[in-house]
């Protein structure tokens, strides 16, 4: 997608600090951290949201979250971790490009909202 920042991010057309690649995702450094470690989970193909998924990106998504949770522990999230992915503008998505938020590296916040 030609306006897709996180497009642009997976191209290399705009910088960023991978943590990951592979044929499925790049696992990114969120810009703005709301956590000691705060990673953007980036599926490599362009579709607006969790729900917009087709079956197919669906089971992409599944492999991502599996390949993850084999490599919690180099990302240092040994701790635990919480994943987030906003949908809409009640939830303040500002990037529309499905992305999960990997947050964890330490406590946090008991509540969200
Ligand atoms: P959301 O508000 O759920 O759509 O999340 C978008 C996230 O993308 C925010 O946490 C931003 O800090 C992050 N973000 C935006 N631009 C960049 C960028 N160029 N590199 C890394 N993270 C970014």
């Amino acid at each position: 997608m030609e306006d897709c920042i996180f497009c642009k991010i997976i191209g290399g057309d705009i910088p960023s600090t991978k943590v990951y690649e592979d044929e499925d995702m790049v696992i990114i450094k969120d810009i703005a951290p709301q956590a000691p470690v705060h990673l953007l989970l980036l599926p490599k193909q362009h579709y607006p949201d969790i729900i917009a998924m087709s079956d197919e990106q669906a089971q992409t998504l599944a492999r991502c979250l599996k390949k993850l949770s084999a490599m919690t522990a180099e990302l240092g999230l040994e701790g635990g971790f919480r994943l987030v992915s906003n949908k809409g503008a009640d939830a303040c998505q500002s990037v529309g490009h499905l992305h999960i938020h990997i947050l964890g590296g330490g406590q946090l916040a008991d509540k969200m909202g």
